[in-house]
């Protein structure tokens, strides 16, 4: 059936409901997508510095994974298993076990929860309080967990929290690395409200942090005071939980974002680019001695997308095997980060910080709304690029990875300009 234009036209805006966001900055239609770059339906061509929020590390349509994908269906291998055994799964356990787990000397069972981030965080806070019998959760200011209820009571974000429509209960927020900004030690902090029994937090469950906070505006935490505040849930019988669904998968330099830290998490979440091709998948590893899920307990239709799973394995052996990966992650984040701090040196009214670690970094500019304006200025000339934070002030970098240096190059140009133009219209502005 062939539609007219009138029905082809705005059925977005007819048909979607207003609960959409992203497609409100770039309003354009994209039919293809390859690396670094995506293409809108007149075939004008944009860089990706979205990369689907960190789900694409190894950018669009990766040839590796694609043809892993193509194979295993072209010989209708299954595609959706529940929970039951398949060689997909099978191959991908044993490529995580072998080039992710054993190299690190960690010994975690996988859960596989419902494919998005927000479940893995529900499942770890539920088994985190079916462990410990406790039902507080202590989470950071400007944290992100994700949407679901649970979720959703460890996020700080008071835009999302608005959409729970319930009391969002069982948590206590605590300041994150710095929140102060006046050098106060927020762990310590942290250790004296759990010492004190009339301090009126209760005794925790479980301790969520996230390494590099990648919604709530790239702060970063210092290595010392997650050691820090990892020896506080000790302390406290509470387990330690690191979200690592956004810094995770090499976004900060190495596999897993706590390793240059050298914490041992209890259980560790990841989503977003665990399947390197953008398909829903999520893991919540757990200690072996603290999985004691009853078969069934936390489960979930699709739990075992096979797809996912082939992508995964592929992602793993052709990145994870050895460290040149890692090496060349260093190296993109060398040029990252030095062309955020020329563009901080040359607009110095305008942007006030770098943010992030690692391939995560973004520019402080201490406004949402010239943010906005820097957003569309690059995406009018051919950058896709997104804002994080309190006030959506941090325009933040997630590039796929494995982006070209070319392309990383031609995206910081354009990023460059677009800042220098709104810069302009802004002293223009005052004088
Ligand atoms: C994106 C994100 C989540 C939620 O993942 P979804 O797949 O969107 O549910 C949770 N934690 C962190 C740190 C995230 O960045």
């Amino acid at each position: 059936m062939a539609f007219e234009k009138s029905e082809k036209q705005n059925v977005f805006e007819r048909r979607e409901s207003d609960v959409r966001s992203y497609a409100r900055n770039f309003p354009v239609k994209f039919v293809s997508s390859s690396g670094a770059t995506v293409r809108d339906e007149s075939g004008k061509e944009y860089i990706d510095f979205l990369a689907g929020c960190s789900s694409l590390n190894y950018g669009h349509n990766h040839p590796v994974l694609k043809k892993a994908l193509i194979e295993y269906m072209e010989r209708d291998g299954v595609t959706h298993s529940l929970d039951m055994e398949t060689d997909a799964k099978e191959a991908f356990l044993l490529e995580f076990e072998q080039t992710i787990l054993k190299p690190r000397s960690l010994d975690y069972v996988v859960q596989f929860p419902g494919p998005t981030g927000a479940n893995a965080v529900e499942a770890a806070l539920k088994l985190a309080r079916k462990v410990t019998g406790r039902e507080n959760i202590i989470s950071f200011t400007n944290g992100f967990h994700g949407v679901t209820l649970g979720a959703l009571a460890a996020t700080g974000n008071g835009h999302h929290r608005g959409g729970a429509g319930v009391a969002l209960g069982g948590v206590t927020r605590m300041p994150y690395d710095n929140y102060f900004g006046d050098g106060s030690d927020s762990a310590a902090q942290l250790d004296r409200v759990l010492s004190d029994s009339s301090s009126g937090v209760d005794a925790p469950a479980a301790i969520i942090v996230e390494t590099v906070q990648g919604e709530g505006g790239l702060n970063v935490a210092s290595f010392s005071w997650l050691k820090k505040v990892q020896s506080i849930a000790r302390k406290h019988g509470a387990l330690f939980i690191v979200d690592d669904i956004q810094a995770g998968i090499g976004r900060t330099g190495t596999f897993f974002s706590f390793e240059p830290a050298e914490l041992n998490p209890d259980i560790v979440t990841l989503a977003k680019s665990i399947s390197g091709f953008g398909l829903p998948m999520a893991l919540t590893l757990i200690k072996r001695d603290l999985d004691i899920w009853k078969p069934g307990e936390h489960n979930g239709t699709f739990r075992g997308n096979c797809h996912a799973f082939i992508t995964a394995k592929a992602a793993l052996e052709t990145y994870w095997r050895d460290k040149k990966f890692e090496q060349e992650i260093s190296e993109k984040a060398a040029i990252l980060e030095n062309a955020l701090s020329n563009i901080k040196d040359e607009n110095s009214s305008l942007v006030v910080g770098l943010k992030g670690r690692g391939m995560m970094r973004g520019i402080d500019v201490k406004s949402g709304d010239i943010a906005a304006e820097i957003v569309t200025e690059a995406f009018e000339h051919g950058l896709i690029i997104e804002t994080s934070g309190t006030d959506d002030e941090i325009v933040k970098c997630l590039t796929p990875l494995t982006i070209s240096n070319d392309d990383l190059e031609k995206g910081l140009n354009i990023l460059t300009q677009a800042v220098r133009t709104v810069a302009k219209k802004h002293t223009q502005q005052a004088a």
